[in-house]
């Protein structure tokens, strides 16, 4: 019962061992009566006579089709992703390992093409996992619609793909490849009945242009990806050396931060916010990390990979009880009237962390503070997603007995019907508004514009950046009283702040 197509392959195995006079060793696949497959493992030993010519074959044939199954599951967990179907990590290396060995050989090209979803987070967040999970399942199914058979398409795990290109024309070629791919994975998909509309990034890297070393090409088409996402997404991007040092840095500042926060490298600098002119009323704690190497750095050069990596969390935490701390010393002696509020920034990554309203309530009770004095500087980019839980967790930060402030006010979101809505108490008018308010006529209409909307809606202002007394004249006349900027002072250590500020007891 040996199948016809199988039958060649046996012979002629089994007829050159026996014509050399050798065992023969084979694993043979079968048919049997129901169509089933069957494996057989035969085993032989070829006697022969004195002139070395074959006399019999002694051996043993065994049922081996369990072991086989077995070690196709094996196989296929080992280098196959459950949910799609597709190659895994490890059978990716493999592949690119070959396709780069390939094209060495031949002289020609490949490429890598690593896709990411965008914004394939909030699938999960909002509709579900299973959702998500259907949604990877057609992106596979798409993928492996628009690939040529002799390419390999695997998933990385999440919701990160790659392509392999084999033996590519020309880098031509790849473009178009690359674009294409990008085209079939955007648009609607159906969950639950309902379109959801979808884009991806997609990062290139070529081989063997690009290297060589499968990890080092995966990471270069990763670097690119990233490079799409920042371009505003739904776009291929294609790897340039530039793009692995800045990734290189990305890692270096993610590494820094994780040994930053358990070495005490971070530190706060607390800039006064200054009324009429000349009463210190508070001050905004601005984040500082102290590198071991690198010295001081400004959080514009890190708060981003925090973000990114999770770690804002737990950085945004250390933050609060810092502030916190601080300004209890600095009320300690202090008449009622006279105590100082605290500004603290929040970034939305933090925001939007569950554990954030009971985080500011546990600052506030650890160093006894009232709550008005506290204020969380939030900037335009929460309202922007999911407005329904953003309006429901400043109202329970309001419940706290915080205020709440608007950063950078003007330069996000530029829909103003959010101030109707949200619990707000300030909004702090962003320091690009304030450089050239006297040249520029724009900035003045403009601000003059914000000092009329925190009226309308009882909001207390504050302008940042105000670096001459030009510019604080100007704010003043306009009618904006509350100021911060280089004028009065830079960020300072707290012990400087102390010295100014807090030494002679009111
Ligand atoms: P921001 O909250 O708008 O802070 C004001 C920034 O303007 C600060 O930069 C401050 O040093 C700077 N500044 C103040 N006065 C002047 C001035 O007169 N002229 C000019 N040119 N600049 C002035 P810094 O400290 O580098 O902070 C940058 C941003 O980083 C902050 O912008 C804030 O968004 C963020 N940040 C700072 N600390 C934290 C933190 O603890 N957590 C989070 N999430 N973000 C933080
Ligand atoms: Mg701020
Ligand atoms: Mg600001």
């Amino acid at each position: 019962m040996i199948h016809p197509d199988d039958w060649p392959l046996v012979e002629t195995g089994v007829a050159d061992a026996l014509v050399k006079g050798e065992g023969f060793d084979l694993d043979v696949r079968l048919l049997d009566h129901d169509g089933q497959v069957r494996w057989t493992h035969t085993q032989a030993e070829v006697e022969c006579n004195a002139e070395g010519k074959p006399l019999h074959v002694r051996g043993a044939v065994a049922d081996i089709s369990q072991q086989k199954a077995a070690q196709e599951t094996i196989e296929q967990l080992a280098y196959f992703d459950p949910l799609t179907k597709l190659p895994n990590r490890r059978l990716l290396f493999d592949r690119v390992r070959q396709a780069v060995a390939a094209a060495k050989r031949s002289g020609g090209c490949g490429a890598l093409l690593f896709i990411d979803l965008d914004h394939f987070k909030r699938i999960n967040d909002s509709l579900g996992h299973r959702a998500g999970d259907q949604i990877l399942i057609e992106v596979a199914a798409r993928l492996r619609a628009q690939i040529r058979e002799e390419d390999t398409i695997a998933r990385l795990g999440g919701d990160e793909f790659v392509v392999v290109l084999h033996a590519v024309a020309n880098p031509g070629a790849i473009r178009r490849a690359a674009y294409r791919v990008l085209e079939r994975l955007s648009g609607n998909y159906a969950i639950a009945g309902h379109p959801y509309h979808l884009s991806a990034s997609v990062g290139v890297a070529l081989f063997p242009a690009d290297g060589d070393d499968t990890t080092e090409l995966l990471h270069r088409a990763d670097a690119a990806m990233y490079q799409a996402k920042k371009e505003g997404r739904s776009t291929v991007s294609f790897y340039q050396p530039a793009l692995q040092n800045a990734a290189d840095e990305r890692l270096a500042i993610e590494r820094g931060l994780r040994a930053a926060l358990i070495d005490d490298q971070l530190e706060l600098h607390y800039q006064p916010k200054v009324l009429d002119g000349s009463r210190i009323v508070g001050a905004e704690a601005l984040l500082r990390w102290h590198h071991p190497e690198r010295g001081l750095i400004a959080p514009g050069d890190f708060i981003c990979v925090a973000e990114e990596t999770g770690l804002i969390v737990e950085i945004g935490a250390w933050v609060l009880d810092a502030a916190c701390r601080q300004l209890a010393v600095w009320n300690r002696d202090r008449p009622p009237e006279q105590q100082l509020v605290m500004a603290v920034n929040v970034s939305p990554v933090q925001f939007r962390n569950p554990d954030f309203v009971a985080c500011v309530e546990r600052a506030i009770n650890a160093h006894r503070l009232e709550p008005p004095l506290l204020t969380l500087e939030i900037t335009e980019g929460i309202l922007i997603d999911k407005v329904e839980e953003t309006v429901a967790r400043l109202a329970e930060l309001k419940a706290l007995g915080i205020n709440l402030s608007i950063d950078d006010f003007g330069t996000g979101y530029s829909s103003l019907n959010y101030l109707k809505r949200l619990p707000l108490d300030e909004i702090k008018i962003d320091r690009s508004f304030v450089a050239n308010l006297i040249e520029d006529p724009n900035n003045a209409a403009i601000v003059k514009t914000m000092v009329a909307i925190a009226t309308t809606f009882s909001l207390h202002l504050v302008a940042e950046g105000v670096e001459t007394t030009a510019e604080a004249e100007f704010l003043h006349a306009l009618g904006c009283h509350c100021h911060q900027g280089y004028l009065y002072a830079r960020p300072l250590p707290a012990e400087d702040f102390t010295r100014r500020y807090c030494q002679e007891t009111p």
